[in-house]
């Protein structure tokens, strides 16, 4: 490679919180700004200056993604009671994942990193499977209460004209529990466009599953859109690109996944979404080898590590300990942004960049040098197990002498 990659239009840059933050920085000190002329907007979505400018900063960042179309992010402290004390803050803040997430109208595709010495729990995967979350509405939006006595239950729609839809849930003889839940048409239509974006992007078939059978108007709808959206606009794109639509039952789903090779993009309703993320995760090894991407409808892009800002690492980096926490996972989000903005900006040499340091950092792994939480997982006899910087010189190393090989 001579001299270093340019770029043109820049990336949106979003820093965060504790172990993470420090992770960024060595990151780009040691794997990117020897090799790139970097080029980002930057955006201080730490919680110090989330409170400091009323959040207003993670609004900025998110108006810059649509205005670019590609972001990278740090992941961040979502404020509890104890982060209020800890950081003395004006008030709660929001969720930063949340908010961009409204403004972007956007779908999380979340994918493991595969390396060989890491086998997953279930021993037919051999290719990552993409878990896309529809994250509106149903549950997460519910109304729910307590039924306390005898009592009738309605489910009533008051519509504009005045027009009433009325219809009796359960009439109770006996205290019990209701809830009442919702969904829009245009939330469900950006999550399949979402989709169906996605698997042509990556090429791979794309899976979609509800309970249509018991649920037959609401899970009914989802299926029904999302059919409606393939037949007029992805069929033939999909048929060219050699790729599937495949609608089934979720049970069956779930079967069906467990026994399959994996390379599939799996469509989810919020709740098992929510579920089946946790299960996917843990059944390919780890958290810190999960990535995780933001996708509009329209075709915006944030990357992120889908774990959150290593806090325990954090303390201990503070009292001056040696940490190993595992920076694959915010790795990857770099190179995908880096891959992301290179395609889109026809900058060849920065896809080839990225794709020599994701090989660099799975090539580091495979040759049994690991972060501690590897060590746990890999099954390889000699292990040399190190500290974050020392594990990103090894990449480095690898990443130059796949460079110099080109
Ligand atoms: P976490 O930061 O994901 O960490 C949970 C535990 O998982 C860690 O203590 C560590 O286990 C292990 N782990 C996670 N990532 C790792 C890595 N890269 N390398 C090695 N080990 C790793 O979750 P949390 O402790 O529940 O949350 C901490 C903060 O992150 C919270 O303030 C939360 O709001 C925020 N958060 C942010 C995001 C985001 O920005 N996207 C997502 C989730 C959470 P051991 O301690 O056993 O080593
Ligand atoms: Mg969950």
């Amino acid at each position: 490679m001579k001299g270093k990659i340019k770029m043109n239009i820049p990336l949106v840059e979003m820093d965060g919180d504790e172990m993470t933050r420090i992770i960024w920085k060595m990151i780009k000190e040691i794997l990117i700004n020897p090799y790139i002329e970097l080029k980002t907007e930057y955006y201080d979505l730490s919680l110090k200056n989330r409170d400091a400018t009323d959040d207003q900063v993670t609004i900025d960042a998110a108006n810059a993604i649509k205005k670019y179309g590609v972001g990278v992010k740090c992941a961040t402290i979502t404020p509890n009671a104890q982060r209020m004390e800890e950081y003395k803050l004006k008030k709660m803040w929001k969720s930063p994942n949340g908010t961009i997430r409204a403004i972007l109208d956007g779908t999380v595709f979340r994918t493991p990193i595969l390396v060989d010495n890491i086998k997953p729990l279930i021993k037919t995967w051999e290719k990552p499977i993409t878990i896309a979350r529809h994250a509106y509405g149903d549950i997460y939006k519910d109304i729910e209460y307590r039924v306390e006595a005898s009592a009738k239950s309605e489910l009533v729609t008051t519509y504009k004209n005045g027009e009433i839809v009325k219809q009796t849930i359960y009439e109770f003889d006996r205290p019990g529990i209701i809830l009442g839940m919702y969904n829009l048409d245009s939330s469900i239509e950006s999550f399949a466009r979402s989709c169906f974006n996605y698997a042509l992007d990556t090429k791979q078939n794309l899976w979609f599953a509800t309970k249509d059978t018991v649920s037959k108007t609401y899970d009914r709808r989802f299926k029904d859109i999302f059919q409606k959206i393939f037949e007029n606009e992805y069929k033939d794109k999909f048929k060219n690109s050699g790729i599937d639509y495949f609608y089934t039952l979720i049970d069956d789903a779930v079967a069906r996944i467990v026994r399959s090779n994996g390379g599939m993009v799996w469509a989810c309703k919020n709740y098992d979404g929510d579920v089946m993320s946790d299960m996917v995760a843990t059944a390919f090894g780890s958290l810190a080898m999960m990535t995780s991407v933001l996708v509009s409808p329209d075709g915006n892009y944030e990357f992120e590590a889908a774990h959150g800002t290593v806090t325990r690492h954090y303390y201990k980096y503070l009292k001056g300990e040696e940490t190993s926490t595992n920076p694959m996972a915010t790795i990857f989000a770099w190179t995908g942004a880096l891959k992301k903005r290179g395609e889109l900006d026809d900058i060849h040499t920065l896809i080839e960049y990225a794709n020599a340091l994701e090989r660099a950092s799975i090539k580091t792994v495979e040759e049994g040098t690991l972060t501690k939480d590897l060590a746990a997982l890999s099954d390889i006899p000699n292990k040399n197990v190190v500290n974050t910087e020392k594990f990103l010189l090894k990449i480095k190393e690898n990443l130059n002498s796949i460079l110099k090989n080109k």
